[in-house]
């Protein structure tokens, strides 16, 4: 099976090691630049990004994730980790640096203060079996995916209809939404099987 990292600055780390592990793949948590070389793959999980930035400078970790990623290492983020991922952001804190990675631009904390947390089915490409029970936390969505990306999922209904809320690109994934809180492990099942170049 694929060895899976999860990066352990910050965030909901454990909910995806579980998950993963619940697909068979293997999973560790990652903090250190030299352990990025032993993995086949990497979950960005959620959390607070700002927070994951400064603990990715502190740590000297940031530069060795961009390099990882543009040698080609998969990666999926969630939530604060799809604006990890993003190559543009919108409203981030003053300064705030992303990895980057995927040709899109992300809007932190944009599905707003009041709704800070909803659940809403989404149908994600790629993955069989009805649509995903998406639940969102503060959530960013994307303003625009470049030509590089390509949107995989959209919310469905309401107020917020038709905003993407999963993006891939090769063998990145980000979603604005939490599977690792839902029991529904699809989605870490489809990037376990990019990593295996199965998908
Ligand atoms: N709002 C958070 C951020 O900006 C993301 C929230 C989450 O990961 N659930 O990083």
């Amino acid at each position: 099976p694929p060895t899976i990292g999860v990066l352990a600055l910050q965030g909901d780390v454990r909910e995806h090691v579980r998950a993963l592990e619940s697909v068979g793949a293997r999973a560790l948590a990652v903090r250190r630049p030299d352990e990025l070389d032993t993995v086949d793959g990497l979950v960005i999980p959620g959390g607070e990004s700002t927070t994951m930035w400064r603990l990715a400078v502190a740590f000297d970790i940031l530069e060795p994730l961009r390099k990882h990623i543009a040698a080609g290492m998969p990666a999926y983020g969630t939530c604060a980790g799809m604006i990890m991922l993003a190559d543009r952001i919108e409203d981030g804190a003053p300064g705030q640096q992303t990895i980057g990675g995927i040709d899109m631009t992300v809007r932190r904390n944009a599905f707003g203060r009041q709704v800070d947390s909803f659940e809403a089915p989404v149908e994600v490409t790629g993955v069989d079996g009805g649509p995903v029970e998406a639940v969102f936390i503060r959530a960013p969505w994307v303003e625009s995916v470049g030509a590089a990306a390509r949107a995989l999922g959209h919310v469905s209904r309401g107020e917020r209809a038709g905003r993407i809320v999963a993006v891939r690109q090769g063998g990145l994934l980000a979603t604005s939404f939490h599977p690792e809180l839902t029991g529904d492990a699809r989605i870490h099942r489809l990037f376990v099987d990019m990593v295996k170049g199965q998908a």
